[in-house]
């Protein structure tokens, strides 16, 4: 098939681009800056940003305009969830400024889901398919944070957390080390990991997650998330028959806002958070670009979140990244460097 073709030749990164419609928020647009030189509907490979009168072309695996509803984006993405049930390492990225729609895109609302309900719903429906060849699936999910490279877990009341900020220096507390064994399997220790039997239950865990993320003010946004989210869904699959076994793993990642110092007016704390998240976010091209070009060396060390990833970016496995671009023309400059960061990772 010609998607796994692509896949083969890019080494397993692919690159989807979604522009967001125009929000009440956003004001008049004046001028457009995006246009699409290869459409057809709402999906295509071209995008040109305009720019101070200048055109800025880039092509992706996929374009999504405005228009692309919550079911034409999964439907691009439901043979690579699929294939996290088949046993692979994935990992799909939403990468943008604040207000560009990553979140939209992963979680999106109640009467648009995103693709981590979608992607949810897919993998329960399935591996029930599945029983009726002998296939017995074990489910399990954890949600994590990383804000300023430091792990926060989700699924813990907040106080406890606080406990661990507390202790961090002293030998009592969570620590959330990170080890990779020699199978490839991820083990952060005293995060939480939830047996998960059906959609419900994990929506509910993923209701408390979002409640317990750090929000923080900037003049930007102020619901703006300075913190990278990340969801995971360990797979684990026995056939009774032939007892031949799979173990896949589905990692959904928010990302911080990638929006630059200047815009976001950023002093103290919140200039440490914004330094904390470029650093965190050039590291992930750093690696994708590293792996794209087959390099030797992938310096997965240099952030939290590639070395928590690593076994889930090398190898075999499948990343697929989202840039999401605001069509606000004020926002065509922050715009720019997301298509030049997808475009390098591309
Ligand atoms: P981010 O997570 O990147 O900060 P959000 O996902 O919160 O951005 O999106 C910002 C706003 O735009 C939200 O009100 C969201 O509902 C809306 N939005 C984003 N993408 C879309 C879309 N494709 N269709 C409709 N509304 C969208
Ligand atoms: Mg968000």
């Amino acid at each position: 098939k010609l998607h796994n073709t692509i896949l083969e030749l890019k080494g397993n990164i692919r690159v989807f681009c979604r522009v967001r419609p125009s929000l009440p928020d956003d004001g008049v647009a004046s001028e457009a800056i995006v246009s699409y030189p290869t459409a057809t509907e709402s999906l295509g490979r071209g995008i040109d940003l305009i720019q101070s009168g200048q055109k800025y072309p880039f092509t992706f695996d996929k374009v999504f305009n405005h228009e692309a509803s919550q079911e034409d984006v999964f439907l691009e993405i439901s043979q690579l969830v699929q294939s996290a049930l088949d046993g692979y390492k994935v990992c799909i990225f939403a990468y943008g400024q604040t207000g560009s729609g990553k979140t939209y895109t992963m979680m999106g609302k109640p009467d648009r889901k995103g693709l981590i309900p979608r992607s949810l719903e897919q993998i329960f429906q399935a591996s029930q398919a599945l029983t009726a060849q002998g296939w017995k699936y074990k489910l399990q999910a954890s949600m994590l944070e990383i804000y300023n490279e430091t792990i926060r877990d989700l699924l813990l009341p907040r106080s406890s957390n606080m406990d661990i900020i507390r202790t961090e220096s002293g030998v009592s507390g969570r620590q959330y080390a990170i080890k990779h064994d020699a199978d490839g399997n991820t083990h952060v220790s005293d995060l939480t990991l939830v047996d998960v039997c059906s959609v419900r239950e994990i929506s509910s865990l993923l209701e408390q997650a979002s409640q317990s993320r750090s929000v923080g003010r900037t003049q930007m946004n102020e619901q703006s998330s300075r913190s990278h989210f990340v969801f995971t869904l360990r797979i684990f699959g026995v056939n009774e028959g032939t007892e031949q076994q799979v173990q896949g793993v589905l990692n959904l990642i928010d990302l911080a806002g990638s929006e630059r110092l200047s815009k976001s007016g950023a002093t103290g704390d919140r200039l440490k958070e914004t330094q904390s998240i470029n650093k965190s976010l050039s590291a992930l091209a750093d690696v994708i670009f590293a792996l794209a070009k087959k390099e030797d060396h992938i310096p997965f060390r240099n952030s939290k979140l590639t070395y928590l990833l690593q076994p889930c970016l090398g190898g075999d496995s499948k990343t697929l990244m989202f840039v999401n671009i605001s069509p606000q023309p004020s926002s065509s400059g922050e715009s720019l460097c997301s298509l030049r960061f997808a475009a390098r990772v591309n």
